[in-house]
């Protein structure tokens, strides 16, 4: 779940990282280039002007040159004035003059075209006769009114000291605009001359500048929204500056620089549409824009690509770690995700439960693994449908399944948990397999408070609980929890007490039914602590069954009690057998026989001081296996005990068949004494021993009124808290003293001396 989270969160910040890294960097990226377009284009247009202007500058001052050059001749030929003017015709034509002519000192003017002109008094005449070359103003003609300015220069005498005349040559302001078309940009490009009030010196013969120009100021404000570009061109132009504006006319962006010509106030304006200048930065911007929007959108693929192989991974991931191959349901894993969810969601009670098959490996490899699979398989389906749809369920592994059931009462819970039980059995019709299908379930009641591996592990102990005398269900509780915890403390001491003598036998004396005298006692196991304190057997004897300590245990408690029957010869008290209880586990172990008989010899021991009680239920293990045990440790001289009669099912027939010497009575039957009912019981259990000639010993006998009863029927022993608990050694050998007339009626103990 989070692995899931974390890739999302990953391919989130890596967008982000994309996207935080990539659009500004293309925004400044962009904006430079702009800017860099932008000086690019002012760089243009201002090498355009500059290039208008001197072009301009070089017609005007070579036209300068040669009325000045002309008039320095004129002052050396000596001819009339009509004469020299006859000579200027061709030069005018040559250089594209409307006319050239001479003023004299009396103001008469010679004009190469006849024009009659009264000029005399004009200002650039004036400046001529005062010596300067100069240009006029723009003026309309004397002759036809057409717009024109004048080339004028001295003619000085022949001592060259004294201006006598003016030369002039007049221009057409038409015959400029010509040169000025002939401008940048393949010729979209064009220039106008003005003053710098903006009035016009040339217009221009380009067919998309202003036509008939009067003021440059007026045309741009009448042809857009151009104030600002006006407004700055006028304070430049009146300041003697260049510049650059750009203006719309009729919707059309235009560039336009301007620049002082230097002669008048006369400035050139060099025009270019805005799209010629700005194709090029449109291109390159264009291209930019393409190659973002690319970038973006590899990214944008890039980003969804790994998003969807993310998830597509994401979702092979999934399959494998949260569904079970075999059974098609939920991983554990997946369980352990989901069910705090269900829990949280969920008013209703619920129960985490763990259950598996009894004797699951016998299955499996008894019919083998094909076997095994189809009774997980069904067995899934069983439980699924038991714990109900809101329910969830899982396998762990093996047969190990654990699942979340919701109930409203616990009653609900246990019909759910026995339909599953019953089910399971009875829908299990498969042919190869004559097996039943017994599942032991463990349940923990859940407790919002806990943790799902804790709720988990509640389960699973209550499940390990179950042994084959309780129920198919145990629920855990703390109870539970705390023996489990205090069992594995004792299971971790246990091998340190047996090397430190801990274990030793109490004695609890038999006694003849008849006489009342000691005639025999049982060894039974004490855990003496350090302290002194003293732990009882049924603490630690399930679980030394459990782990097989308890092999141990019973041969620690022989030996001690051989040990215990040496010192009372060897005291010269009276010895009468002792009963040693041999656990299961002991009993079939191989060579346990000759183990004992080897101990009973090194203390130079007659088997005879020695019993064995063997509990009723080893029987049902193996019972050709158990006679056999049982012949030979008779064979060995060791007599047979059966051990808690009547809390198994044998019957009294099948002891017929069992060589046993004596059978121990169990407390259950004494426990009814108190109904008739059991009375009869033990009395009939009685007859039928005494019919088969088995002594009879009754365990745990607590009252006079039992001892009556029991002697009265023809128990032979009775063993029980009404004539001695079990006693330490020391005590015992006590009572064995001050009982010194020892019951003769039971088995006389030969001593023998070691
Ligand atoms: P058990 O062999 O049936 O032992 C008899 C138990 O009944 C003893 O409990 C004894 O103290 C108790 N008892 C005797 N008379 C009375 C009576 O009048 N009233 C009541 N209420 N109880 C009486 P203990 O000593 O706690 O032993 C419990 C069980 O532990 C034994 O049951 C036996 O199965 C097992 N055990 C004890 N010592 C050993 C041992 O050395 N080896 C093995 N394998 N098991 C042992
Ligand atoms: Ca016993
Ligand atoms: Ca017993």
């Amino acid at each position: 779940m989070n692995s899931k989270h974390n890739t999302k969160l990953l391919t989130a910040v890596f967008c982000i990282l994309v996207a935080v890294m990539l659009v500004p960097s293309l925004i400044v990226f962009t904006r430079l280039t702009d800017n860099n377009l932008n000086s690019y284009i002012t760089q243009t247009l201002d090498e355009i002007s500059a290039h208008n202007a001197t072009s301009t500058n070089d017609k005007i001052n070579s036209d300068l040159i040669l009325i000045d050059e002309v008039a320095e001749r004129f002052s050396v030929i000596n001819e009339s004035y009509t004469k020299l003017c006859e000579r200027l015709t061709l030069t005018s034509g040559q250089h594209g003059f409307k006319r050239m002519g001479i003023v004299d000192k009396s103001g008469a003017v010679y004009s190469t075209d006849g024009a009659k002109l009264d000029i005399y008094d004009n200002p650039h005449i004036q400046q001529a006769f005062a010596g300067k070359t100069v240009v006029s103003d723009v003026l309309p003609d004397d002759a036809d009114g057409k717009q024109i300015f004048v080339y004028t220069a001295p003619i000085y005498d022949d001592m060259g000291t004294t201006v006598i005349g003016v030369l002039y040559a007049t221009c057409d302001t038409q015959s400029f605009r010509v040169h000025l078309s002939e401008s940048a940009f393949d010729g979209q490009g064009y220039s106008y001359i003005v003053k710098s009030n903006g009035s016009t010196v040339t217009d221009s013969a380009h067919p998309s500048s202003f036509k008939n120009l009067q003021n440059i100021f007026d045309s741009i404000l009448a042809s857009g929204n151009n104030q600002k570009a006006v407004d700055k061109m006028r304070v430049d132009m009146a300041e003697g500056n260049k510049g650059i504006i750009t203006y719309t006319n009729n919707g059309i962006k235009k560039y336009m620089a301007y620049e002082s010509l230097g002669i008048n106030d006369w400035y050139i304006l060099s025009v270019v549409p805005a799209d010629v200048m700005e194709a090029s930065r449109n291109n390159i911007m264009a291209l930019i824009l393409i190659i973002t929007a690319i970038i973006l959108l590899a990214t944008i693929l890039l980003t969804v690509a790994l998003i969807k192989t993310d998830k597509s991974k994401r979702n092979e991931l999934d399959r494998i770690m949260y569904v079970d191959r075999l059974t098609g349901g939920i991983t554990f894993e997946k369980f352990c995700i989901d069910a705090p969810k269900l829990i949280d969601k969920s008013p209703e009670m619920s129960a985490l439960v763990m259950a598996d098959l009894e004797n699951f490996k016998l299955i499996n490899s008894l019919y083998g693994h094909a076997e095994g699979d189809k009774t997980i398989i069904h067995t899934y389906s069983v439980f699924r449908n038991a714990i109900g749809e809101n329910g969830l369920l899982a396998r762990r592994v093996a047969d190990r399944f654990y699942a979340l059931v919701f109930f409203k009462d616990e009653a609900e819970l246990n019909n759910r948990l026995m339909s599953f039980i019953t089910k399971l059995k009875t829908s299990w019709n498969n042919t190869n397999a004559e097996f039943n299908l017994n599942p032991a379930i463990g349940v923990c009641i859940v407790n919002r408070s806990e943790d799902i591996e804790t709720l988990c592990n509640n389960a699973t102990i209550a499940h390990d609980g179950i042994n084959k005398d309780s129920g198919r269900i145990a629920f855990y509780d703390d109870v539970q929890r705390d023996k489990m915890k205090n069992n594995k403390a004792l299971e971790d001491k246990m091998e340190y007490a047996h090397r430190h003598n801990e274990f030793v036998p109490f004695l609890q004396p038999k006694y003849n039914a008849k006489t009342g005298r000691i005639c025999g006692a049982e060894a039974l196991v004490r855990w003496r602590n350090p302290d002194g304190s003293i732990t009882y057997p049924d603490r630690f004897i399930p679980i030394a069954e459990h782990n097989g300590f308890i092999r141990v245990l019973d041969r620690d408690m022989f030996e001690a009690v051989c040990r215990l029957q040496r010192k009372i010869i060897d005291s010269r008290l009276p010895v009468v057998p002792i009963s040693v209880n041999v656990s299961r586990q002991l009993m079939y172990e191989s060579g346990f026989a000759d183990d004992y008989v080897e101990i009973l010899n090194r203390y130079g021991l007659s088997p005879n001081t020695i019993e064995l009680e063997i509990t009723e239920s080893v029987l049902f293990d193996d019972f050709d296996g158990f006679r056999e045990i049982i012949n030979s440790l008779r064979q060995s001289g060791f007599k047979i005990l059966m051990d808690d009669f009547g809390t198994g099912y044998s019957s009294l027939m099948m002891l017929s068949s069992v060589p046993i010497d004596n059978l121990k009575l169990d407390k259950s039957f004494i426990d009814r004494f108190e109904d008739d009912k059991g009375r009869k019981i033990i009395n009939c259990v009685i007859e039928l021993a005494r019919s088969l000639d088995l002594p009879i010993t009754a365990e745990g006998v607590e009252t006079k009124e039992q001892c009556d009863f029991l002697s009265e029927r023809g128990c032979n022993i009775i063993q029980g808290y009404y004539f001695s608990k079990p006693v330490p050694q020391e005590k015992y050998l006590e009572m064995l003293k001050e009982d010194k007339e020892v019951d003769d009626v039971t088995i006389p103990i030969p001593i023998i001396q070691p």
